[in-house]
């Protein structure tokens, strides 16, 4: 993948890392769910989560994420990794019924040295692309508004994923 130009994600690289209450995912999951929308949790699984990125490469950038606190992906058990998969793929739906991007990056970086930004707590990136988004983003220079546009793309996205739960419900009543 090209590097976009994301300068919010400055604030990212110079937070604090070793942050004294632990795993910032965890921290989202241990919090009462009316502070999901705060937090861009998405929706709550059995297993796994849906949430946006709080320091996204695109608009939209989504993460699926186990409940179990692990940095390694093998120690997941099948039920786990059969909702983060079918939830990918509800997050896909979401995106297409919201943004209709023409194409997605999905995937993960496991340790420091592939990239992982939150080692010790795995997550599938969802990244939704358009045609020469690069390009887009480096001329409009307007790319500050995509993190003040997290609460409007939280809203849509969870409206979208509500529909797109209702659909996969009646289908297996089917
Ligand atoms: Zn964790």
């Amino acid at each position: 993948m090209k590097r976009l130009w994301t300068p919010w994600r400055m604030a990212y690289i110079k937070a604090p890392k070793d942050k004294p209450n632990g795993c910032v995912f965890c921290a989202k999951i241990k919090a009462a769910r009316e502070h999901d929308r705060d937090n861009l949790v998405l929706f709550r699984g059995r297993h796994s989560f849906i949430a946006l990125n709080l320091y996204p490469y695109t608009n939209g950038h989504i993460m699926v994420m186990p409940y179990q606190h692990t940095s390694n992906l093998e120690l997941l058990d099948g039920a786990t990794l059969k909702e983060m998969m079918l939830l990918v793929g509800d997050s896909i739906r979401a995106l297409r019924l919201v943004a209709n991007p023409q194409g997605f990056n999905v995937g993960m970086n496991l340790g420091k040295v592939a990239g992982a930004g939150v080692e010790e707590h795995i997550h599938i990136h969802v990244v939704p692309r358009w045609g020469g988004d690069t390009d887009f983003m480096a001329v409009t220079a307007d790319v500050r508004k995509i993190p003040e546009m997290l609460p409007e793309t939280f809203d849509s996205l969870a409206e979208a994923l509500k529909q797109v739960r209702r659909a996969v419900r009646k289908k297996r009543k089917r």
